[in-house]
């Protein structure tokens, strides 16, 4: 019995000496000391021996049993020592985070992109402004009451930040003659609460074209290209008379809710309508204040917020998501 003790002993020892990895030591374990393995095989065997040798035959296997399951243990503490240093090249490779523009840069270039493939070119301006150029020129005189409704942050009596992009639309006009087919993205300021729809500063995007023969008609078939482009071609809208200083006649649009689809729900204030823009034609005395004489030439305008474009298109109820740059936000983009 001491032979057949042995014999399994160098077994042993061979298969863990030639076993390479991690998987071939546990098919050795599985073999020799898993429960159907050759060592308990030995042990229901000893109820079969002569009484006189059970004792001393299951002594050797118990210590054959221990011996070997240290060896076991010695291999696969080395292996896995050995592996933390080694690089497997047949793992697949870890792939680095791509980053990704931030939703309102999206949103901005998909605008831009809109107009640049009519015919549009980008102008800037400055965001500390005159108020010549953000109110005057504008058809806003000193006490004219919509001054109101912009919420201006004065530097001093002359000079604001921006309250909208507008000044450029002047700026542009001042140094060059229609054709005048612009637009004016950028920064704006306003002393709003920061609270669910207002920010103190957000982003515009304007439009501006002048020209010989520019009429409504033209500025409505954009808008209807412009919806179609931004919010999908199956979006619903409607066009409906407004009022600004600077535009006559003046109209805003409105695309149905994307919530509820327009049958009334929070978000849209039961009203089945998210207003987008505000557009209408140049007023003539808009046009008197740079010299373009508004017997011979018209123009359309329209201007809209980037943040509520992006919030009506993602279906987001609170701008200051925008701002505070969690990563679980801007990841969905
Ligand atoms: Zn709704």
């Amino acid at each position: 019995m001491q032979e057949r003790l042995n014999k399994l002993e160098r077994e042993i020892r061979e298969s863990l000496e030639s076993a390479r990895d991690v998987a071939s030591l546990e098919a050795v374990r599985v073999k020799y000391f898993g429960r159907k393995g050759e060592i308990n095989r030995l042990f229901k065997e000893i109820a079969q021996l002569a009484a006189g040798e059970r004792k001393s035959f299951g002594e050797s296997l118990n210590r054959l049993k221990q011996d070997m399951t240290r060896e076991l243990e010695k291999c696969l503490q080395g292996r896995e020592d050995k592996s933390e240093g080694e690089i497997d090249l047949l793992l697949p490779g870890k792939m680095p985070p791509v980053g990704h523009f931030h939703p309102l840069t999206q949103v901005f270039e998909q605008i831009i992109t809109f107009f640049r493939s009519y015919g549009f070119t980008v102008e800037t301006g400055p965001e500390i402004e005159y108020d010549w150029y953000n109110f005057g020129a504008l058809n806003m005189a000193h006490d004219h009451p919509a001054r109101d409704m912009f919420s201006s942050f004065f530097i001093k009596d002359d000079l604001l930040l921006r309250s909208h992009t507008s000044p450029v639309q002047i700026r542009t006009m001042e140094k060059q003659k229609p054709p005048v087919k612009i637009i004016c993205p950028g920064r704006c300021y306003r002393y709003d609460a920061f609270d669910a729809s207002h920010s103190p500063v957000f982003h515009q995007v304007e439009a501006l074209y002048v020209d010989t023969g520019v009429s409504f008609g033209e500025l409505k078939w954009l808008l209807n290209e412009f919806v179609r482009h931004i919010f999908g071609p199956k979006t619903k809208y409607q066009l409906r008379p407004s009022f600004f200083p600077f535009t006559e006649p003046s109209g805003e649009l409105a695309v149905s809710c994307i919530v509820c689809g327009g049958t009334g729900c929070s978000v849209c204030g039961s009203s089945g309508w998210l207003e987008v823009l505000g557009c209408g034609m140049v007023h003539p005395n808009v046009l008197k204040n740079v010299r373009i004489p508004p017997g011979k030439y018209s123009g359309y305008a329209l201007g809209m917020g980037v943040e509520r474009v992006a919030m009506i298109k993602y279906v987001i109820d609170d701008i200051r998501v925008f701002y505070e740059n969690d990563v679980r936000f801007l990841e969905q983009f």
